[in-house]
């Protein structure tokens, strides 16, 4: 067994995947599978979307270099630019939102994870690291399910992501140019759950966005699960197995419209029925593709498509071009008098190719 300090600092230079467990290790983890059993994965992507899943021994789930483990506590290493208090600003942004809440400069959460629902308080740990910490008794006892929670909070603030170009780019952009300035360090903060970001893009569809969170508080609060930690209260997004039991009678009390309901139960079953997932949207073989196939689906348009492969599947170039948010930032940057038209959309946007998702999110940084 190498050690992994003669392996580079940040991650493995490629894994192994063990065909009878269908498990991928790095390349120093301690199980011995037989040669013929084993496949070479140049990337962590790449095992995954093959199927196969982190191993619990070696904790591959994320870069080694990527974080600490203390137990009670773990840091994440955050590559530059990162601005902890720009995602603050965001997150603080809705003072209604019922899954997570913000206080003195921190975010507290339950993490939703298979086996358990750690709660933790994240903060900012010097610069430029994250600090998470478990609260109450509520520290997983296994590394493998804190590495869960390291994973889970690096995609929810889209910590993987190199900017460099998105900045490079931006910086002669006339739209973003001010952006990148203003919200420096800002990130793509993402929804990783697949149904509640579906059910989100759902729920705000023709409402405004204080209804759309009233909405969205009833849903968790009727269907959700809570986790009550130091004498607070964390609500869960219902799992969709909750949803695709119900009908549309029993979702009445949302006093949501009966077309929405239908949409979330039909979504909620086609998850529970394994027909639409994660890994089925990103083996779909490109943004193009993924979009078409959630389109396919009753009550998912472009916008609500393309709003989900930006926030969940984290695909660059989704671009959730009919949203009215983008709009108005446009209207707000350029000064006009009048929302911009599609086709000068088209044209404002033209340089920004594979990455109108974060550009779509600079901009909505306008706003609040
Ligand atoms: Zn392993």
């Amino acid at each position: 067994m190498k050690n992994s300090e003669s392996y580079p600092e940040w991650d493995a230079p490629f894994f192994i995947g063990v065909t009878t467990m269908n498990i991928y290790c790095f390349p120093w983890c301690g199980g011995q599978p037989k040669p013929d059993n084993t496949i070479r994965f140049p990337t962590r992507a790449e095992a995954e979307r093959a199927g196969f899943r982190p191993c619990k021994n070696c904790c591959s789930a994320l870069p080694h270099g990527s974080w600490e483990d203390r137990k009670r506590e773990l840091t994440l290493v955050v590559r530059e630019p990162f601005s902890f208090s720009e995602n603050m600003s965001y997150l603080s942004r809705a003072s209604n939102e019922c899954l997570f809440h913000t206080r003195d400069g921190r975010v507290y959460k339950a993490i939703p994870l298979e086996q358990e629902t750690p709660v933790v308080e994240i903060s900012v740990d010097g610069h430029p690291a994250i600090k998470v910490r478990f609260l109450g008794d509520t520290a997983p006892a296994r590394k493998w399910v804190r590495a869960a929670v390291a994973r889970y909070v690096r995609d929810w603030f889209d910590l993987d992501t190199d900017l460099a170009p998105f900045y490079e780019m931006a910086e002669t952009d006339p739209l973003l140019q001010r952006a990148v300035r203003q919200f420096h360090g800002l990130r793509n903060m993402g929804i990783p759950d697949l149904f509640e970001a579906i059910s989100w893009g759902i729920i705000g569809q023709q409402i405004n966005l204080a209804f759309a969170y009233t909405l969205k508080r009833r849903l968790v609060e009727t269907f959700g699960r809570q986790v009550v930690c130091e004498g607070e209260t964390y609500w869960i997004f219902p799992n969709p197995h909750e949803i695709a039991a119900l009908t549309v009678e029993n979702m009445d009390v949302l006093r949501m419209t009966v077309k929405k309901c239908e949409y979330l139960i039909g979504v909620a079953r086609l998850i529970t029925e394994g027909k639409l997932s994660k890994e089925l949207l990103s083996n779909a073989g490109d943004y193009k593709k993924a979009e078409k196939l959630l389109v396919g689906i009753r009550g998912i348009g472009p916008w609500t498509a393309n709003y989900v492969l930006m926030r969940c599947l984290r695909m660059p170039s989704a671009f959730p071009i009919d949203d009215v948010g983008l709009h108005n930032a446009i209207k707000y940057v350029t000064g006009a008098d009048r929302k911009p038209t599609k086709d000068e959309i088209l044209k404002l946007s033209a340089g920004w190719t594979d990455w109108e998702s974060y550009a779509t999110f600079y901009m909505w940084r306008f706003l609040y």
